[in-house]
């Protein structure tokens, strides 16, 4: 049995400066490729003398999970000063969207489902109306209405499979039409009593996409922002490499399906194998079909790559549970986004615009 005891959104504690192995082994499924980014990272450290550039890799738990932040900048004390301003600006996000803070934005738009509209800042508001967005684009498979059933299966937590009466009764609250954005008076309104919404689906894609601007306000000229398997990437490191990211293999631990060179876009994995646990030779894990509200059975992984991690992001999910074929025939339809997904079978698929930039291991 393999279970990962972190659960999405809760917080975390101090930070860590991360060498070129990281040693810590319950952080290794989720952070493999991106240690290998930070070794490569640390070949860079010893630019050569004239061409004035430092990188600067810290790394830190966050939105219950491992975030990793590299900038590149003129100086070492910029490249600093630009980490530091993403990892405030990812601290201010979780406290607007946590479901894990009762004082965050969403959890006071939790409390009051049924009760009043709750009016929240603009972040909160895109966050809300691009998950929308996305769940239109995926045919009702991303849903963030998903609430009360991720509370009921609690994957991470109580390893609990709940009954099919359970679920029934909570089916009426897994009601993405009940949930009323007002764009003109910022606010929104969960219809149902007992209505909650969770952004674990897609919180950490905009995150990162955030970081990346405060990054780039505080004068880093290139970096990467990683929230464990939600990575935005911009600019190029010194010596105009691309940042190589390696996929992970959904059934090999440790293993990579795939290397991937990114600059100024965003990759996402949504994975059965990231938070689950198994009980008679079953697998449940943490990605729900909105429709059984059972954890969805069409894909092992799904990777999206996109310019912005919001929409990799909200997508990795709601394809997970479209499943290959529709979920493929989505990706070839969207301009600027690619992905490989592998299917419940193991059979990798790749986006057409893909084929020729990934490098097997
Ligand atoms: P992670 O990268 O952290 O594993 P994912 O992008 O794979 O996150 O999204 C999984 C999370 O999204 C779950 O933990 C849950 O909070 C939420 N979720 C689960 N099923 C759905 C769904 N069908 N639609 C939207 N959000 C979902
Ligand atoms: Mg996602």
């Amino acid at each position: 049995m393999s279970y990962n005891p972190s659960p999405l959104w809760r917080r975390g504690g101090g930070e860590e400066r991360v060498h070129s192995n990281l040693s810590n082994k319950s952080f290794r499924s989720q952070t493999w490729f991106l240690t290998l980014l930070c070794s490569t990272l640390s070949g860079c450290m010893g630019i050569p003398a004239g061409q004035e550039s430092a990188v600067v890799t810290r790394a830190q738990m966050q939105m219950g999970t491992l975030v990793k932040i590299t900038a590149v900048a003129r100086s070492e004390s910029v490249a600093q000063a630009a980490a530091t301003a993403g990892f405030a600006e990812i601290r201010r996000l979780e406290e607007l969207l946590s479901t894990w803070i009762p004082t965050s934005e969403l959890s006071r738009v939790n409390a009051s489902a049924g009760v009043m509209p709750v009016h929240v800042s603009p972040e909160t508001l895109t966050v809300v109306q691009r998950a929308i967005q996305v769940a239109e684009m995926t045919d009702g498979g991303f849903n963030i209405a998903i609430g009360p059933a991720v509370d009921a299966w609690r994957v991470t937590e109580s390893q609990r499979i709940p009954t099919e009466s359970e679920l029934e009764a909570l089916r009426p609250l897994v009601d993405l039409m009940s949930v009323h954005v007002d764009v003109r008076e910022q606010t929104i309104y969960l219809g149902k009593a007992g209505m909650r919404i969770d952004v674990g689906g897609i919180g950490k894609g905009y995150a990162a996409d955030q970081a990346v601007e405060a990054l780039r306000r505080a004068g880093a000229v290139a970096g990467v922002v990683a929230l464990s398997g939600d990575i935005k990437t911009f600019g190029r490191l010194p010596g105009g490499k691309m940042f190589p990211v390696g996929i992970q293999h959904p059934r090999k631990d440790g293993s990579v399906l795939a290397w991937i060179d990114l600059q100024d876009e965003a990759i996402s994995t949504a994975g059965d194998y990231e938070r689950f646990f198994e009980r008679e030779g079953v697998r449940y894990h943490h990605i729900l079909d909105p429709r059984t509200l059972q954890p969805a059975r069409s894909c092992q992984s799904v990777t999206v790559i996109a310019r912005e991690g919001i929409w990799a992001d909200g997508l990795d999910t709601g394809i997970f549970v479209m499943g290959a074929e529709t979920g493929m025939q989505l990706v070839e339809a969207l301009p600027d986004v690619e992905a490989i997904i592998v299917d419940d079978e193991g059979l990798v698929h790749v986006s057409s615009g893909l084929r020729d930039r990934i490098r097997k291991p």
